[in-house]
């Protein structure tokens, strides 16, 4: 028997997400995925799939033909990248500054593939000289790197630069845009990346499930010439062509909300146009950034290549990190999240990610925490912290944000 009164109907707690990912969902997103559900052979519903295409081209950049969102988080999206265009035995330059790189060369590892790490510290970015001299000694077939590392707040800077290298040594690029995309500049054609692959629930503010990945046509052709079958069925992109492309017959079935759900979510990139949502981002999260400081507590990554969507800041001396999030949490209904791998303990993670990067969850976070550090016995200037963010969220304050 089971006790049904007890499972009463679902209430989530009031949240702001201001973590990793997810991120605040736009109520225009949550209302279509409460409209009816049709078959996803349905002459409407591959009408929406356009669309969708349509709308992913738009806002990652680029022209591709091969543009679809996976079936599943940004791993699934990650997962068909390097499963579909790594064969066994090819090598694959994984230059890595984070957690997500790690996972990168798990993959390749996985899909058969021989991966060539090239360290840089966690916190910094990639340094360009030594993939140059990897890609001398290793020759590779494939070069992954990680574009946003949301597990240090280290945006790549010269991307350009890496592609051309990797293009000039005869390998094809793929990038980890899952936290980029929406949020900071990213051209995959400009800049041409071969493969680019994203999640929905970081700036583009949509619950996970449906998850962007484009490729153009070098990276295609590769795969249609592979010497084999991949080993995951449900992620051959040479299959899913099938339903993606012009015969629409079915491979599985699509998730038909979260659908809906990304349909919504890109129209609202749309609407605000790319490149102010870029420019958003970056006022909204430098006065985060600038309040932070303001307030006493130290970025962990340099100005220089400070990722917008997602600021990283060092624990100050004597505080739990753990404890503080855990009270922002109950207390104030915020989320924010501790550093992952190398930087456990050490740093917390702060997004201001698509719905949630407003003037308005920047002020209640500083508010809250420089609170919270405070009661713990830290010392921090929680009013000047506010008021230095609230002069950069002011519509006519021309200073610079970086
Ligand atoms: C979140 C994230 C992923 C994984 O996405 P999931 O949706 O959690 O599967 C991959 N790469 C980066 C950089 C991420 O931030």
């Amino acid at each position: 028997m089971i006790d049904a009164p007890r499972y009463a109907e679902l209430a989530p707690p009031d949240r702001i997400l201001m973590g990793p990912g997810p991120s605040d969902v736009h109520p225009r997103v949550l209302r279509a995925m409460s409209t009816p559900l049709i078959g996803h052979l349905d002459p409407a519903f591959l009408e929406i799939m356009d669309q969708v295409q349509a709308l992913l081209r738009y806002t990652f950049r680029t022209g591709n033909q091969w543009t679809i969102p996976v079936s599943g988080t940004g791993s699934a999206a990650m997962e068909a990248a390097f499963t579909n265009l790594v064969e066994p035995g090819d090598t694959v330059l994984v230059p890595s500054n984070g957690y997500f790189g790690l996972r990168m060369a798990e993959m390749v590892r996985r899909a058969g593939g021989d991966p060539v790490p090239v360290a840089a510290p966690w916190g910094r970015p990639l340094d360009l000289e030594d993939v140059r001299a990897a890609l001398a000694e290793h020759g590779p077939d494939v070069v992954a790197f990680v574009h946003a590392e949301t597990s240090t707040g280290v945006l790549q800077p010269r991307v350009p630069e890496l592609v051309a290298m990797a293009h000039d040594a005869g390998a094809l690029v793929v990038a980890d845009t899952v936290t980029s995309l929406g949020g900071v500049e990213l051209e995959v054609d400009g800049w041409g990346l071969d493969v680019a692959y994203s999640g929905g629930q970081k700036c583009l503010s949509c619950p996970p499930g449906a998850s962007p990945l484009t490729l153009g046509d070098a990276a295609m052709a590769r795969i249609r010439e592979r010497a084999e079958p991949m080993r995951s069925w449900y992620l051959d992109l040479s299959l899913l062509e099938h339903y993606w492309g012009d015969e629409r017959s079915y491979h599985h079935t699509a998730p038909i909300t979260n659908v809906y759900a990304l349909r919504e979510a890109l129209r609202l990139v749309a609407e605000e146009g790319i490149e102010a949502r870029w420019a958003r981002h970056l006022r909204v999260a430098g006065a985060l950034r600038a309040g932070l400081e303001t307030m006493g507590l130290s970025p962990h990554a340099d100005m220089a290549f400070w990722l917008p969507s997602l600021t990283t800041v060092r624990i100050p001396e004597g505080i739990d990190g753990k404890r503080v999030a855990r009270r922002l949490l109950v207390e104030h209904g915020i989320e924010i999240a501790g550093g992952l791998g190398d930087l456990a303990g050490v740093v917390w993670r702060i997004g201001c990610m698509g719905h949630s990067a407003r003037p308005a969850n920047v002020m209640a976070l500083l508010a809250a925490l420089g609170g919270v550090i405070a009661s713990e016995g830290g010392t921090v200037d929680q009013p000047a912290g506010l008021a230095a963010a609230a002069e950069r969220l002011t519509p006519h304050w021309s200073g610079r944000v970086r």
